[in-house]
């Protein structure tokens, strides 16, 4: 193993199905309009050990929203 688990590795959201890509856009929540489900534009997927997530801005008010990504590791 390395002791590279730090880094923040960028990854391509718009390689995931079209539905994944549709729930994350739509699945939200802004910490400025304090409301969940507004959607998200620009969206970037990053990916840091274990830990997966996508930044994008909030359809409503353009602030920065973060959804955190469980993906299940069953192997
Ligand atoms: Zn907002």
């Amino acid at each position: 193993m390395s002791d590279q688990q730090d880094e923040i590795i960028k990854r391509d959201f718009y390689a995931r199905d079209e539905s994944e890509q549709a729930d994350f856009l739509s699945q939200t929540w802004c910490n400025e309009c304090m409301e969940v489900d507004l959607g998200m534009k620009n969206p970037v997927e990053y990916a840091k050990g274990n830990d997966v997530w996508i930044e994008g801005e909030c359809v409503q008010c353009s602030s920065k929203t973060i959804t955190e990504i469980v993906e299940e590791d069953d192997e």
